[in-house]
């Protein structure tokens, strides 16, 4: 069985083909700067040459219509009609708490989705262009939404409710929801599997730290609280988002530097965390590199970077009463051997002892950098939220 696993942006479409018998990719690639005539178009076919071109592309349709285009092409082509696509499974980043799975797309699903819309206004909009862009490209295929917010549903009351006036939970469904929840629930998946236990015997802390970062609490294979909340903009300092500040500062700068609510809003989104302290990037490759030259505020930046982690992994131990492993996944938590050692060294009264030396290898692979004496086995796991989606896909096919 073939499935097609899209990621839809405001002005993106990444794709990824999969045979799912061996959970092998054929082909796959991205289309940027849709609705520009120069989009940027990458494509690689498994074992061919990547082919990358320009073009005019208007809108998401247009591009998802040259995705197939690609995939059934003569001499680069991996499928020879769409036919062969038996599902689409779509990245939808807000389910509210319409969803707590996964779900084959109908219309009251899509109704749902656009009634989430205010929850997630930059991304939920490009996932229904997406959609509807499939469905009429494919239109005998399957589609199957699959949002970031599902595994969190599981989050008891206590854990997703902030303490402000019920009525605003009530009216206007103001809550925590979670997001990376595809991520998390793969690598807890891999980590368990890693060291042959049920998930359902495991207490998980899943540290997920790229550009975004979320730490989520597994408790027996259910997530019970998360480190993001309504949006993605709460919880730990990421690589340009502020995470969490006092609520009050809010309306102070507005007040004290004349900002507009868009204004500070994309201040907290997108000028702040790495990028906000260091004043320089928000890649953490380049603020550790700035930090081993001697530059004091990227040691600053990294050190609040680190301690904001480690309080939120200690806060998931308490919330947990123990943990059995601690994983860190993500562009930062999959290649940053100097972030996981600084917070693993803090967290020794947990029991938690790094490897050093197994720490610094590099790999793609699920691997312990924990000693065999420590209490708490510490992995790195390597996410694919992409083969997450198709297996989520291929679930729901089977079952119709
Ligand atoms: P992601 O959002 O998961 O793609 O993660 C992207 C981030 O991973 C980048 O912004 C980098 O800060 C970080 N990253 C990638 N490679 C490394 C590395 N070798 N060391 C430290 N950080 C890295």
């Amino acid at each position: 069985m073939k499935i097609l696993v899209i990621n839809c942006g405001s002005s993106s479409i990444k794709y990824e083909l999969f045979e799912m018998e061996d959970e092998s990719v054929i082909a796959e690639g991205l289309i940027e700067k849709i609705g520009t005539e120069s989009a940027i178009i990458t494509y690689q076919a498994t074992d061919k040459e990547e082919l990358m071109k320009t073009a005019e592309i208007l809108d998401h349709r247009e591009g998802l219509n040259l995705v197939l285009r690609l995939l059934m092409d003569d001499k680069d082509g991996v499928i020879a009609s769409k036919n062969e696509v038996a599902a689409v499974g779509h990245r939808v980043v807000h389910g509210g708490e319409f969803f707590s799975e996964s779900a084959v797309i109908t219309s009251e699903v899509r109704q749902a989705i656009r009634k989430t819309v205010d929850l997630a206004p930059l991304h939920n909009p490009p996932n229904l262009l997406g959609i509807a862009a499939a469905e009429q490209q494919l239109p005998d295929a399957i589609h199957v939404a699959v949002f970031d917010t599902a595994f969190h549903q599981t989050m008891p009351k206590h854990a997703y409710l902030y303490p402000l006036p019920y009525v605003l939970y009530t009216r206007h469904k103001i809550r925590r929801y979670g997001f990376h929840g595809t991520s998390h629930k793969y690598v807890s998946e891999q980590a368990a599997l890693f060291i042959e236990k049920p998930l359902t015997e495991l207490k998980i802390i899943s540290a997920h730290i790229g550009n975004g970062a979320s730490v989520t609490a597994i408790d027996h294979g259910i997530s019970i609280d998360t480190s993001m909340g309504m949006t993605p903009l709460e919880g730990l300092m990421m690589g340009t988002r502020c995470g969490d500040i006092d609520p009050a500062i809010v309306p102070y700068v507005i007040a004290k530097e004349d900002l507009t609510l868009s204004e500070i809003q994309s201040m907290m989104n997108k000028h702040s965390g790495l990028l906000g302290v260091t004043g320089m990037s928000s890649d953490m490759r380049e603020v550790t590199q700035a930090m081993e030259e001697g530059n004091e505020q990227a040691k600053l930046a990294i050190d609040m970077y680190l301690y904001k982690l480690r309080k939120t992994i200690g806060s998931y131990i308490a919330a947990m009463n123990g943990v059995d492993i601690l994983l860190f996944t993500a562009g930062v938590g999959e290649n940053s051997s100097y972030v996981r050692q600084e917070v693993c060294k803090e967290l020794s009264f947990f029991g938690i002892e790094l490897d050093q030396s197994k720490n610094n290898i590099r790999s793609k692979k699920t691997r312990e950098i924990s000693t065999p004496n420590s209490k708490v086995k510490v992995l790195v796991v390597p996410t694919y939220e992409e083969l997450m989606i198709a297996r989520e896909a291929k679930h729901l096919v089977d079952q119709q």
